[in-house]
C-alpha cells in the first residue's frame, strides 16, 4: 500500500498535469536518463474495468492489464531495459537507461502480470506480505475500503479512516477490524482481491520472469515498532519465503515506504542487499557502493500512461505539486502583506 495524500482522488490538477506533459519531453532531451534507473511500484491488477467496479479492492493504486501493457510498451519504445535487482551488480551497459516494475503486498491477481512479462520477456520483483499469504486474509486497507463502500461511505472518510490505522501496529489494525466488521471479514471475496497462497508463491519463485522479494510478515509500517519488533517482521517473512522458494530473499519494499535510521539498521543487520522506498526518484548507475542499497520508487500514472512522463518523472505526483505550489503562494502572499 502507498501513502495517502489528503487531495488524492479528490482533486485533480489537469492544468499541472498538462503542463508536465508538454514540458517533459523537452526537459528529457537535454536531462537524458541514460546512466539512470527508474523504478515503480504496482499493486493489484484488474483484468478488465468491470472488474475494478464490483469494489473488491480499494481502487487507489490499481490498474487494468491494459494500461500496464501501455506502460511497458512506453518504455519498450524509448529502448529502456528492464531488469532486476541482482542485474544491478553484474556490469550494466553504459549510456543506457534502466527500468524496473515491482509490484507490492502479493495479491492473486499479479498472475495477470505474470503473463504479460513472459510476453515482453521482461522480469520484475514481488514483494510478498508473508502472514496474508499463509492464513489467505485479505490485506486490512481492502476489508475497511469494500466494507465502507458496501455501507455507502463516502471516500474521504475511507481514506481518514485508513490514514488513522497507518499510524498503529499490526495488532491493533486486526482488533479494529474484528470489532467493526467481524472475524469473517478477513475472508477474501474474490481472486480480485485475495493474496497468492503458498503453492501460488512456491510456482511463482520458479518464474524466470519473477524475482521474490520481503514486504514483512504482516504488512507492518517499520517506524511504529521497536527495534526487535522490526527484526522480527522481517525475519518471520524472510523464513517462510525460504521455506517456499528455498532463497532467502536479498530485497525488502518497507510497507507504504516508510523508514528510519533504525530501520535501515536492522534491515542492514539482517542482511539484505536492497531496501525500496516510495520516494519518487531515479537512481543513478552504477548503484551506490554500500552495504545497503536505497532504490527509490516511483508510483506510476494509473492513467494516461502512454503519455507517461509529466512532472512524475521530474519527481514530482501533480497531486503533491499542487499542494505544494498552493502553500508556497500562500507563503509569499503573506510575506507581502
Ligand atoms: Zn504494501
Amino acid at each position: 500500500m502507498r501513502p495517502i495524500k489528503n487531495t488524492y482522488e479528490t482533486y485533480s490538477p489537469k492544468v499541472i498535469k498538462n503542463l508536465g506533459y508538454l514540458i517533459n519531453p523537452f526537459l528529457l532531451n537535454f536531462k537524458s536518463e541514460r546512466n539512470r534507473l527508474l523504478v515503480f511500484y504496482f499493486h493489484g491488477l484488474y483484468e478488465s474495468m468491470k472488474q475494478k467496479q464490483l469494489h473488491h479492492v480499494d481502487p487507489q493504486n490499481n490498474m487494468t492489464t491494459k494500461q500496464f501493457i501501455d506502460f511497458i510498451e512506453y518504455f519498450l519504445h524509448y529502448k529502456y531495459k528492464f531488469i532486476i535487482p541482482k542485474d544491478l551488480s553484474s556490469e550494466l551497459k553504459e549510456n543506457q537507461s534502466y527500468a524496473m516494475i515491482t509490484f507490492d503486498d502479493g495479491y492473486f491477481n499479479n498472475m495477470l502480470a505474470v503473463e504479460i512479462l513472459k510476453r515482453y520477456n521482461i522480469p520484475a520483483v514481488f514483494f510478498i506480505t508473508t502472514n496474508n499469504v499463509k492464513q489467505n486474509i485479505s490485506y486490512w486497507w481492502d476489508i475497511i475500503y469494500k466494507f465502507r463502500v458496501k455501507q455507502g461511505i463516502n471516500l474521504e472518510t475511507i481514506r481518514n479512516e485508513q490514514r488513522t490505522l497507518k499510524s498503529v501496529k499490526f495488532s491493533a489494525i486486526n482488533d479494529y477490524i474484528t470489532q467493526n466488521f467481524g472475524i469473517k471479514a478477513f475472508e477474501p471475496w474474490s481472486d480480485i482481491d485475495r493474496p497468492f497462497n503458498e503453492v501460488e508463491v512456491r510456482d511463482l519463485a520458479e518464474n524466470p520472469y519473477v524475482s521474490i522479494g520481503n514486504h514483512t510478515h504482516n504488512h507492518s509500517i517499520l517506524t511504529c515498532y521497536t527495534r526487535d519488533e522490526i527484526k522480527q517482521e522481517l525475519s518471520e517473512s524472510s523464513n517462510i519465503l525460504f521455506n517456499l522458494t528455498g532463497k532467502y530473499p536479498v530485497s525488502v519494499a518497507f510497507p507504504n515506504g516508510n523508514y528510519n535510521d533504525m530501520v535501515i539498521e536492522v534491515t542492514e543487520e539482517a542482511g539484505f542487499k536492497y531496501a525500496f522506498t516510495t520516494e519518487p526518484k531515479k537512481n543513478p548507475l552504477p548503484a551506490e557502493d554500500t552495504k545497503l542499497i536505497r532504490i527509490d520508487r516511483y508510483h506510476p500514472n494509473t492513467t494516461e500512461i502512454a503519455r507517461y512522463g509529466s512532472f512524475f518523472r521530474l519527481g514530482y505526483e501533480p497531486e503533491y505539486l499542487a499542494d505544494d505550489l498552493k502553500i508556497k503562494i500562500k507563503s509569499i502572499l503573506r510575506r507581502r502583506k
